[in-house]
């Protein structure tokens, strides 16, 4: 009735394996606040740094010509207005997250102008193939131009099994040429920190005033499961996550088809964006600077900012 009768929603019940519970009862509890309560929140210039970083990407990988995009981890559908600049033809979001999920669905069928198709699922996308869910027509073989996962992949790391879970479903049904994109929480610097505490710390945290990371242990067996306890003011709270070894990603991800063409801690990417003609502009658009050219972070922001890193993959 809203002119968008393409959009379908099917938020199954979802049967949980491993962690994944805290994971989703943290995100489904999260109230929806809109844009003008953001404006309200403690971090609101990091997350503005955030989307502005997701922008980035998707101006420099998404298919410029109706692409057609698979949101793994879609959240309550914050990157919809970026899809829509990119002039995608169709999107399809899933999270595990259901109340998120009918957040999304509601923000897109409330979108003026969307010129394009929507459909969202509530499903595990770590421990169930994709297949499951989705109806025939969108799950066909080089369908989509784009697959995004945004600050959502290294919970896929608990075990071997759910990360290659996660990047079947990825590559699946991801077109020769088409690019995924991501972004995670930068591993090789969350260990350079750990190490940097004291031999004789038991708590093994760090921080500053807007996030707190916290490991259980200095070194783990193995490369999946090396688990850590993530904090970050109005945003995430205390949310067991894991830590992604690149080295295997890497290798795990061309297994299947997926070669890497970018990556990039964010702290990197504003520095050689910044300036640039495509994306330099958006800071001040997006309120990640002021008119004076001043940073909407404060120094802690700012530090939480480069845990992160994003990237890039083609399959070939
Ligand atoms: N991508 C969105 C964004 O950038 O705003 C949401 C990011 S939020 C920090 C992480 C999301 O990952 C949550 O919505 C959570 O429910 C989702 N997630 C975690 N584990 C998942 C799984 N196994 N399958 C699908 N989504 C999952």
């Amino acid at each position: 009735e809203d002119g968008h009768d393409m959009t379908r929603r099917k938020v199954s019940e979802t049967q949980y394996v491993g962690n994944v519970a805290a994971v989703a009862n943290h995100y489904n509890a999260r109230p929806e606040i809109g844009v003008e309560g953001r404006e309200f929140s403690p971090i609101i210039g990091l997350k503005k740094f955030n989307n502005w970083i997701k922008s980035v990407l998707i101006g420099k990988f998404a298919y410029r010509q109706r692409g057609k995009v698979l949101d793994i981890g879609c959240g309550k559908g914050g990157d919809l207005n970026k899809w829509k600049q990119a002039r995608i033809a169709l999107y399809v979001g899933l999270d595990l997250a259901e109340t998120s999920v009918e957040q999304a669905a509601e923000r897109y069928s409330r979108m003026q102008r969307a010129n394009f198709d929507a459909y969202f699922f509530a499903h595990d996308c770590y421990s169930k193939a994709l297949s499951d869910i989705l109806p025939e027509h969108l799950q066909v073989k080089d369908l989509y131009d784009n697959v995004t996962m945004q600050f959502c992949m290294h919970y896929a790391f608990e075990s071997a099994s759910k990360a290659r879970m996660m990047i079947e479903n990825v590559s699946r049904y991801l077109r020769k040429g088409g690019v995924f994109i991501g972004t995670i929480p930068n591993a090789e610097l969350l260990l350079s920190r750990l190490n940097d505490l004291p031999e004789d710390d038991e708590e093994l945290r760090f921080g500053n005033s807007c996030y707190y990371v916290q490991f259980t242990e200095r070194k783990h067996k193995g490369i999946y499961g090396h688990q850590y306890r993530f904090f970050l003011t109005d945003a995430v709270e205390d949310v067991p996550e894991y830590l992604v070894d690149w080295e295997n990603f890497e290798a795990l991800a061309m297994e299947y088809k997926l070669k890497i063409v970018y990556k990039k801690p964010f702290h990197d990417i504003l520095q050689d964006e910044q300036a640039s003609r495509d994306f330099g502009p958006l800071l001040g658009k997006m309120g990640v600077v002021n008119a004076d050219g001043e940073s909407a972070m404060d120094a802690d922001q700012w530090e939480a900012a480069n845990l992160y890193m994003a990237f890039a993959f083609e399959k070939v």
